[in-house]
């Protein structure tokens, strides 16, 4: 099965500006993605979603346009579709890094193979290890407590059982957040922080009682990345019983490798837009698998391919979280689907598409 094009394509969305995030890295107003198209000599076609953000990974709409139609579809036009793990390995050694880049043409070929064969990508992996409904967890931007407290309100009559809530603005001001958001939604509502890098070290062993008090069951990224971090995330933990976990720390497999040695963190967040592809993902879920550690789908407001690629990789993996959940919630965000059916996120949960490959067929775009 031979692939005999690789279309890239431009597409931007406007997010719901009444819950739009606004981390320690930024506000994100707008979402402006590149899609992706594998024709093959079979007549399948596979689709795939580069979830970009220059804040995040270094890459954007047009960088994107530009290594997957100047040098990761060359490369691939005239290979074997079937050959995925040959077809990473090219990606791999001709564009260093371009992770969401690589992981929409991951995607897309992933899609058609699944699909000429009539079963789902999940099952590239070996097969469910769940049911096909995935928890989410609301992301609650760095915004008043008032604010706050108002889209954990959306989020709970939305059917979601947990949040996250934005932090690393200055430890009183994160914490009066955390306060507002956690005398809003009551006791049971799980809730975590995400401090996307904003802390050092002394700001977040300040936070730690705080947060025990307030009853939060997750502490992600609170370290800027770089690899100087793993130590000193070793030191916190060691501090708090609340679960550590990293995110912007771990993109590849051996920035996985590096954290487990350092014992930097009870959970990896793993997606497939950071770690390059659904078969890093799961290549990351199974190290993390290996030391004792959980696995949580992160986000960068996948829209419904590249979230589809996520459910595929959460059914698939043994060792994913049930105590922290996960956020493929590009759906709160985003109003127009690009795929026909569109992605069902319904009770809290996000469903794995039924049906060959990802599940969903990219419609015609204007
Ligand atoms: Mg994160």
């Amino acid at each position: 099965m031979k692939i005999t094009e690789i279309v890239a394509q431009p597409h931007t969305l406007t997010v719901d500006p009444s819950i739009a995030i606004r981390s320690s890295l930024g506000f994100h107003r707008v979402s402006r993605y590149v899609l992706v198209t594998v024709r093959t000599d079979a007549g399948v076609e596979g689709y795939g979603e580069a979830t970009v953000m220059p804040v995040w990974s270094g890459e954007t709409q047009e960088s994107a346009l530009a290594a997957i139609r100047t040098i990761l579809a060359p490369a691939l036009v005239g290979a074997d579709a079937r050959d995925l793990t040959a077809a990473i390995a090219t990606m791999d050694r001709i564009l260093y890094q371009n992770w969401f880049a690589k992981a929409a043409v991951e995607m897309a070929l992933c899609d058609a193979v699944a699909r000429s064969l009539g079963v789902g990508v999940w099952q590239l992996f070996g097969g469910r290890r769940r049911e096909p409904g995935i928890w989410l967890k609301m992301s609650i931007g760095a915004f008043s407590p008032e604010d706050a407290a108002r889209i954990a309100l959306y989020a709970k009559a939305a059917g979601l059982r947990s949040c996250k809530v934005k932090v690393g603005t200055g430890v009183a001001a994160d914490l009066a957040r955390v306060a507002a958001v956690r005398d809003a939604v009551g006791p049971d509502f799980r809730v975590g922080v995400d401090a996307n890098g904003g802390w050092c070290e002394a700001e977040c062993v300040a936070a730690l009682a705080g947060l025990e008090k307030l009853g939060v069951n997750m502490i992600e990224q609170p370290l800027p990345r770089g690899g100087g971090e793993f130590r000193a995330c070793a030191r916190i933990r060691r501090r708090t019983s609340i679960p550590l976990m990293l995110d912007e720390s771990i993109f590849s497999i051996e920035e996985a490798l590096e954290a487990i040695r350092a014992d930097a963190c009870d959970i990896i967040s793993i997606y497939p837009g950071k770690n390059g592809g659904m078969h890093r993902s799961v290549q990351i879920a199974k190290m993390a698998e290996a030391a004792g550690l959980e696995c949580v789908i992160g986000s960068n407001l996948e829209w419904d391919l590249a979230s589809s690629a996520m459910l595929q990789v959460a059914v698939s993996i043994p060792n994913l979280s049930e105590r922290v959940d996960h956020d493929i919630i590009g759906a709160f965000y985003h109003q127009q689907p690009v795929t026909e059916p569109g992605l069902r996120v319904e009770s809290g949960r996000a469903w794995l598409p039924e049906g060959p490959g990802l599940g969903l067929k990219l419609k015609a775009l204007a």
